[in-house]
């Protein structure tokens, strides 16, 4: 799904919505961040669109603009959080490999502690893995 309206099955309209509690740390008027509810770094905030797109490249074929709105707040949420000066990870997952769960597009804030490798191969399964 990549319209921008509101999906009432969507976790993240919701918590756009207020409907299902989040624990919000930014706003901005086209976005929201909140705080991953399985946080995998000391910061680990989800910068989301208000407006439902069900990933990346589905926000930035709709509104590159709303794309960069969405990373600019990012960027803000990671000096706010105090981790800029030691470094911090912006990730969008998007699809089966990259594991993305949520079909909202959302921006992933990560810093605090050293991040470790940016892909760690979890996802394959034995047997499976890349030549290169
Ligand atoms: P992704 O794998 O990129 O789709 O990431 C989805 C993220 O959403 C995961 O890191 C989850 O821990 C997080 N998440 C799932 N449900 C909630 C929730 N109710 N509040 C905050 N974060 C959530
Ligand atoms: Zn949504």
């Amino acid at each position: 799904m990549s319209t921008a309206e509101p999906a009432s099955d969507c976790l993240f309209c919701r918590i756009v919505a207020r409907e299902v509690p989040a624990d919000v740390v930014a706003e901005t008027p086209r976005t929201l961040a909140f705080r991953d509810i399985n946080p995998q770094a000391p910061t680990h905030v989800l910068v989301v669109p208000r407006e439902h797109h069900a990933d990346v490249a589905a926000l930035h074929a709709a509104d590159p603009v709303l794309l960069a709105d969405t990373i600019a707040a990012g960027v803000k949420i990671a000096e706010d959080e105090g981790v800029a000066g030691t470094g911090y990870r912006l990730l969008f997952n998007t699809g089966v490999h990259a594991g993305q769960t949520v079909f909202h597009a959302h921006l992933h804030v990560l810093g605090g502690e050293p991040l470790g490798a940016l892909a760690g191969g979890a996802l394959r399964t034995p047997g499976s893995a890349h030549p290169n």
